[in-house]
This record gives structure tokens, C-alpha cells and sequence, in this order.
């Protein structure tokens, strides 16, 4: 039989990466509180409805990436490829509309039928950001405060660069629509298959494909700038002007778009070089007509998400956990005590590692392995003196500790 593998694109985090993964998910966590935004969930499927409707049957994620499946029900169902669907139809389910703006921050699993490479996979997991209620750029440049924030936390801001653009509102993409069809419609023959589909549906996505021939076109399409309104141009102006306050630098590049169909306004990347062709670490954007067209009351909303996969490759490893002590008794007699001792120093919140057997030597490598700060020996001994050895095990030093200061003792 072939050795046991995981599905393909998935894989598991064993105890030393899993350490970096929560340190990247307690960071965010502790940096969305600090802006006021408080932790959710939502499902891990949802009827595939919500998100075919919210992200665009041209999207990449839609139309090629999904995990859908029906259920023993006949239910249409599909894992979630992104929160940001789950959590505007949980607001409109939730009846959330008086609690605006809602400040969400959410983590977990995400599910994407994808080529798997370094820092893409088929079972990812993302940190996610949303303000819905908030139409005001003052929302933009918070939600990307956030990210700026967090990044400067796990130490790799300055390995990353924002790249921010405006996909206008809804009547700039009206015109710039226009021009794009104009423009890609004269290239039809060099246009790849998916872009051919796209110029009809929804050209804007032809900006942000992969195929290098598509790209070489893309590279001198017509920009969004010139068919910004005057509203536009100001909304892309106050966000910029209050990231510049904020003291976060950016670089505009006027040809990011994102790939999913329910951005206005802002779009944003924070974007490096360090991971080769998954350069993007953290992305999103505003979504003002998502939350209509999952069909709720039109409400503005801006949010992102950001690969935690992607983010511990770009962060240091973290030193270990604390710290535990050891406990070692020899002899049958102080096996009892062990335990006994065992218990009180953990509800006392000593990490206490009590091996199952072997002899004294070997109890005191493992000890040693696991990296404990300190080896608590018991024998019949010290059991009779009403004392226990304790030896510092960075140190070497061994000193003799009656019962009673134990506890005081170890937890110094
Ligand atoms: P890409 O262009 O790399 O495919 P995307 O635009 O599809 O990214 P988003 O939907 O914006 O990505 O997801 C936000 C973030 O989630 C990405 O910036 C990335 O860090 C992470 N991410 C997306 N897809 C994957 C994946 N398959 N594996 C690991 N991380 C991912
Ligand atoms: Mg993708």
C-alpha cells in the first residue's frame, strides 16, 4: 500500500508550526480589539448561492476554484473560499442592520480547488477584516490601519509594500466598461479563452489575469483614472490623504484590480517580494453593492483577508512556549506524591510534564529535550525529609526545597 498521504494541496500543521500559525491569529486578534473589532464565526459551508451571487460567476474562484458539492439533502453546498460572503450574509440573517457600522474579526479555514505550489493551497486559512455600515473613507483607511498594524506587529511591514487603487463607483465603471471592451474588443484574436468570456460579462476581470498573453495587453489598457467622477476622484483622494496622516506609506498602482466582481472604491494589496510568485500577503477592498446583491438593504461595507500560510513564511519563528517544570519521582512511594504535587502546581498554572516511566536518567533527558526550566526529584529521601530537589536545568543548580515553599518556589 502506498504510504498514507493528505489530499493533495493540503497538509497538516504539526505542533512547532501550529505555535507560529496561532502567534499570527493572536496578533490580529489582539490588534482588530485594540481598533475595536470583535471576533465572529460563521459556517464553513454555506449554500453555494451566497457565494456564485456575491463573488461573480466570472470570477476565478466561482468558475473554477469551488469545493461544492450536494448534500445527502440535495442541498447545492459549497466550503467557503473567503469569509467575506459568509459574514454579509450572516449580517442580513442576523438582522444586524441597527448595530452599524459592525466590526468584525474572524480566522479560519478557507477551501480553494487550486494548482498547490509554495503559499497556495487547497486548504488555506485566512485572518479577515470587515466594517459594514461604513460608506466613508475614514472606514477604508481604518480597515487598512488594521492590516498595517498587525503586519508591524509579526515584524514584516517593512517587507511588504500597500499598493492601493480605485475601482470607482458604480457610474465611473460605466464609462471605463466602455473603454475596455473598446480596447480588448480590437485584440479579440490575441485575447486568451477565459478573457474572451470576461469581455462580455464583466471586462474588468481581464486586468486581473494570469495568462501571460492577456497580460501583455492588459499592460496597455486604458486606466480607470481618467473615468473616475469628481465623487470618485475625492473618495480615492480622502483615503489616500488619511493613510498619509496615518503615517502608512503607499504605492498607487493604477492597475491592481481584485478579482472578485463586488468591489468599489478602494482596492488595496499588501503585496512582497520575498515569496516568489505568491506575493500577495494580504488583500481586499470596498464592497458597497455586496450586501444588495446577497439580497439585503443596500449597505456599504469594506474588509480583507489576509493568507496566514502566507504570513508565518514571512515572519520569524517565535520563541518556544514556557516553560514547564518536571517532575521526577523515584520509587513507588513518591510515584503518589508526584502526582499529588502534580496537580497543585497545574491548578496553580505550572505546566507540569510528569513522564509515564522509565528510570531517572531518562526521565531527566526528556525533561532536558523538552526544553523544562526546572526537574523536581522525588524520592524516598526526600519524602521522609518532607523536601524535594529541585535543579534548575538551564543552570545546573541543584538546591533542597521543603514542600511547603515548593509551589512559591516553581513559580518564580
Ligand atoms: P492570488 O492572486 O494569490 O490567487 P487572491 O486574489 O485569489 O490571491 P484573495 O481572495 O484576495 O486572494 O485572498 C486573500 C489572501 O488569502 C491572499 O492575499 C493570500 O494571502 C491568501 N490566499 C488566497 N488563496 C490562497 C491559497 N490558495 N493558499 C494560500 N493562501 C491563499
Ligand atoms: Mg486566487
Amino acid at each position: 500500500m502506498a504510504q498514507l498521504q493528505p489530499v493533495r494541496g493540503t497538509h497538516d500543521i504539526l505542533p512547532e508550526e501550529y505555535a507560529r500559525f496561532r502567534h499570527v491569529v493572536d496578533t490580529a486578534r489582539h490588534a482588530a480589539q485594540l481598533f475595536g473589532y470583535r471576533e465572529m464565526a460563521t459556517p464553513i459551508f454555506e449554500f453555494t448561492d451566497v457565494f456564485a451571487r456575491s463573488m461573480g460567476e466570472t470570477s476565478d474562484v466561482v468558475s473554477k476554484e469551488m469545493y461544492s458539492f450536494a448534500d445527502k439533502g440535495g442541498e447545492e453546498i459549497t466550503l467557503r473560499p473567503e469569509y467575506t460572503a459568509g459574514i454579509c450574509r450572516a449580517f442580513i440573517s442576523n438582522g444586524l442592520q441597527q448595530h452599524v457600522p459592525f466590526k468584525a474579526f474572524a480566522w479560519g479555514p478557507m477551501f480553494r480547488y487550486e494548482r498547490p505550489q509554495k503559499g497556495r493551497q487547497r486548504q488555506f486559512h485566512q485572518i479577515d477584516i470587515e466594517v459594514i455600515g461604513a460608506a466613508e473613507p475614514q472606514a477604508d483607511v481604518e480597515v487598512i490601519s488594521v492590516a498595517a498594524e498587525i503586519l508591524r506587529r509579526l515584524g514584516i511591514l517593512d517587507k511588504c509594500v500597500l499598493e492601493l487603487n480605485t475601482l470607482g463607483d458604480p457610474e465611473s465603471r460605466i464609462g471605463y466598461r466602455k473603454a475596455l471592451v473598446d480596447y480588448f474588443g480590437g485584440h479579440v484574436d490575441r485575447l486568451s479563452e477565459d478573457s474572451r468570456r470576461r469581455l462580455e460579462k464583466n471586462p474588468l476581470r481581464i486586468l486581473d489575469s494570469k495568462d501571460e498573453g492577456d497580460r501583455a495587453l492588459v499592460a496597455n489598457a486604458p486606466l480607470i483614472e481618467e473615468y473616475l467622477t469628481p465623487a470618485a476622484r475625492d473618495f480615492f483622494r480622502a483615503v489616500q490623504d488619511g493613510l498619509g496622516a496615518a503615517g502608512i506609506p503607499l504605492k498607487v498602482s493604477p492597475r491592481l484590480v481584485r478579482g472578485l466582481d463586488y468591489y468599489t472604491h478602494t482596492a488595496f494589496e499588501f503585496t512582497t517580494d520575498m515569496l516568489g510568485a505568491q506575493g500577495t500577503v494580504l488583500a481586499g477592498g470596498r464592497y458597497d453593492g455586496l450586501i444588495e446583491q446577497l439580497g439585503g438593504k443596500p449597505t456599504p461595507g469594506i474588509g480583507w483577508a489576509g493568507g496566514i500560510e502566507r504570513l508565518v513564511l514571512l515572519s520569524n519563528p517565535q520563541p518556544a512556549a514556557p516553560h514547564s517544570v518536571a517532575i521526577i519521582p523515584i520509587g513507588p512511594a513518591a510515584e503518589a506524591e508526584a502526582a499529588k504535587l502534580a496537580a497543585e502546581l497545574r491548578r496553580a498554572d505550572v505546566a507540569v510534564e510528569l513522564a509515564y516511566g522509565g528510570n531517572a536518567g531518562k526521565r531527566f533527558k526528556r525533561a532536558d529535550k523538552l526544553g523544562c526550566a526546572a526537574a523536581v526529584v522525588i524520592g524516598d529521601d526526600e519524602l521522609a525529609k518532607g523536601v524535594a530537589k529541585v535543579k534548575d536545568l538551564k543552570s545546573g543548580e541543584e538546591t533542597t526545597v521543603p514542600r511547603g515553599e515548593l509551589l512559591s518556589k516553581l513559580k518564580a
